[in-house]
C-alpha cells in the first residue's frame, strides 16, 4: 500500500538527461552531479526542465544569465540537530532542515514536514516546486520547505512540544516575517504551529504574527487555511473540467490520503456533488460506495488521531477497509491524490485510464511519478500538477500574512472568495502560457513556464542573485 522509497528502474530510465536538449541536458547533469543520491530532488527538477525548451528559445537571456542553474541552486541549506527527550527520559536526536530556496518574490515561504523519511533530498524537491508554486499564486512570496525526520504519531502531546521546542531554539534564528515565513505539511498540523509559534515568541520577545501561518483563529490565523489546500485543489479541477465543457456534479471521485488536504478536498468535492468514495492512510484504504461520511471521518482523524481502519469498524455495511492493492484500483472518474509523493505510478496510471478516469489533479507534492504523468497526459486525461492544483494553502498562508500585516481578521466568505479567484487565476494563467507556447491543454508545461517567467523576471530585475 505505501509507495515505494525507491524509485522504480523504468522510472530511472525516463529521466535521463539525453532526453534534454543540449543546454537543458548539461544542465540537469550539474544537477545530479552536485546533488548526489537526492532522487526527489532530481525528479523534481527534470520534470520542470523537460517542458523549458521553448522559453529557452524565446528568452535567450535566460540561457545567457544562467537563469536556470541559479533557480535549480537554493540560496542557502540550513542542517541541524534537534535533540529532545521522550516520557520516559530518554535522549533521541534527530535532523532539521531548512531550504531557503528563492526569496526574488518575497520572503521564504512553505511549510514544515514531520516524517520518518524526510531527508535532504526530500525537502529540497518540496523547496523546489515552492517556487513555481509560489509564483503562480501572484503573491509576494519567496520560496522555502523545511522539516525533520521526527516521527508525530505515537507521540505525547508533551512530547511533540518538547519536540517543537527544540526544533524552534535553533531554526528561530533563520526566520522573520520578512526574512522566512513557514507553515504546516505532513506532520505538522494546528498542535505543532501553535507549539512553535509559542517558543519562537519566548526566544524574540516578540508578538510577530507573520512568522508562520496556519495558526489557531483566536491568535492570528486565516480563516480557510484548514481548508485552503483540499478546496483549491477541487476548485482547480473544476476548471479544468469546465475548459472541457464538463462539470463535477455526479462525478466518481477517489481521493488518497486522510489528512488536512484528503479531508477538505473531501469536503469541498461533495460539497459541489461529487459522489467521493474513498480516502487512505499508509496502512490501507476506505471504499465506501455510499459515499464518504465526512463527520465521522473527521471525528475520526482530526479529534482521536486514530486510522482509517477505524472508520470502516463504525461506518457499517457500506465501508469496506482494503490493506492489499491501491485505492487508484477503485474505478472513477476524477483522482485527486492527497497524500506523499510518488504515490501513483505507471501502473496506477494505467489502471485509472482503463477504467475511464478524465481528470487526476494533485493535491500532493508530486504524487504523480513521471512515467505516470506521460500515461495520463497521452491518454488525453486532464491533469493537474501540484504547483498549481494545490497552490491554495500557500495561497491562503500569503492572505493570512496580509491579515497579519494589517492587524486584521477577514470573514470565511471574503477569505473563500479570494481563494476561488487565485485558483481561477492560476488555472487561466497555466492554460493561456501553455497555449502561447504550443502546448494547448498541458497544465504541466503551462504552471513550469508561467512559474519561471515570474521568478526569472524579478531575478533578471535584481541583477545577479
Ligand atoms: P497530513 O499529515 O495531514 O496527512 C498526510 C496523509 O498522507 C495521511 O493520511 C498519511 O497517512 C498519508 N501518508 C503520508 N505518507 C504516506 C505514505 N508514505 N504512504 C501512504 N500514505 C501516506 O499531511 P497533509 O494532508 O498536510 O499533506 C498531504 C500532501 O499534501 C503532502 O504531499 C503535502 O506536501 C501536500 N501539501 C500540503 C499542504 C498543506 O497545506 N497542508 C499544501 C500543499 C501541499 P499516515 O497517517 O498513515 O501516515
Amino acid at each position: 500500500m505505501s509507495p515505494s522509497r525507491q524509485t522504480p528502474r523504468r522510472e530511472q530510465e525516463y529521466r535521463e538527461p539525453g532526453k534534454l536538449s543540449p543546454a537543458l541536458a548539461s544542465i540537469y547533469s550539474d544537477v545530479l552531479r552536485r546533488n548526489p543520491g537526492e532522487t526527489e530532488f532530481h525528479q523534481a527538477v527534470f520534470e520542470v526542465l523537460e517542458t523549458l525548451a521553448p522559453v529557452l528559445e524565446a528568452r535567450p537571456e535566460y540561457l545567457d544569465t544562467k537563469l536556470v542553474e541559479r533557480v535549480c541552486e537554493p540560496e542557502r541549506q540550513i542542517m541541524f540537530r534537534v535533540p529532545w527527550q521522550d516520557d520516559s527520559g530518554e535522549i533521541h536526536v534527530n535532523r532539521g532542515f531548512r531550504i531557503e530556496f528563492n526569496s526574488a518574490l518575497g520572503p521564504y515561504k512553505g511549510g514544515l514536514r514531520f516524517h520518518p523519511s524526510v531527508n535532504l533530498g526530500i525537502v529540497k524537491f518540496l523547496g523546489f516546486e515552492q517556487v513555481f508554486k509560489n509564483a503562480l499564486t501572484g503573491l509576494s512570496i519567496g520560496a522555502g520547505k523545511g522539516g525533520s525526520d521526527f516521527d508525530p504519531k505515537g507521540r505525547s502531546d508533551s512530547e511533540v512540544m518538547r519536540f517543537c521546542q527544540s526544533f524552534m531554539a535553533e531554526l528561530h534564528r533563520h526566520l522573520g516575517e520578512h526574512t522566512d515565513v513557514p507553515a504546516g505539511d505532513i506532520g505538522v498540523g494546528g498542535r505543532e504551529i501553535g507549539y512553535l509559534f509559542g517558543q519562537y515568541r519566548r526566544l524574540t520577545n516578540r508578538w510577530e504574527a507573520g512568522v508562520l501561518t496556519g495558526k489557531g483563529l483566536e491568535w492570528g490565523g486565516s480563516q480557510v487555511r484548514t481548508e485552503a489546500t483540499g478546496y483549491g485543489n477541487v476548485l482547480f479541477t473544476l476548471e479544468m473540467l469546465r475548459a472541457r465543457k464538463e462539470d463535477l456534479q455526479g462525478q466518481q471521485v477517489v481521493v488518497s490520503g486522510s489528512g488536512n488536504v484528503a479531508i477538505y478536498t473531501i469536503e469541498k468535492a461533495q460539497a459541489l456533488g461529487a459522489h467521493v468514495l474513498t480516502c487512505s492512510d499508509s496502512q490501507g484504504y476506505i471504499v465506501d460506495e455510499k459515499g464518504i461520511n465526512l463527520d465521522l471521518l473527521k471525528e475520526i482523524k482530526e479529534g482521536e488521531r486514530g486510522r482509517v481502519a477505524d472508520y470502516a469498524e463504525r461506518r457499517g455495511a457500506s465501508a469496506r477497509y482494503v490493506t492489499d492493492g491501491r485505492v487508484w484500483d477503485v474505478p472513477c472518474d476524477v483522482a485527486l491524490p492527497s497524500a506523499t509523493q510518488n504515490e501513483l505510478d505507471e501502473d496506477a496510471a494505467w489502471t485509472l485510464v482503463r477504467n475511464g478516469v478524465r481528470a487526476v489533479s494533485e493535491g500532493a507534492n508530486m504524487p504523480t511519478t513521471p512515467a505516470a504523468v506521460r500515461v495520463l497526459r497521452e491518454a488525453g486525461v486532464a491533469f493537474g500538477p501540484g504547483k498549481a492544483a494545490n497552490a491554495g494553502g500557500v495561497a491562503t498562508s500569503g492572505l493570512e500574512m496580509r491579515q497579519n500585516a494589517e492587524r486584521d481578521s477577514w470573514s470565511f466568505d471574503h477569505t473563500e472568495e479570494r481563494l476561488t479567484q487565485i485558483m481561477r487565476d492560476i488555472h487561466t494563467s497555466c492554460h493561456e502560457t501553455a497555449e502561447r507556447y504550443g502546448f494547448p491543454g498541458d497544465y504541466v508545461a503551462g504552471a513550469n513556464i508561467a512559474g519561471l517567467e515570474r521568478v526569472a523576471d524579478a531575478m533578471l530585475a535584481q541583477g545577479l542573485v
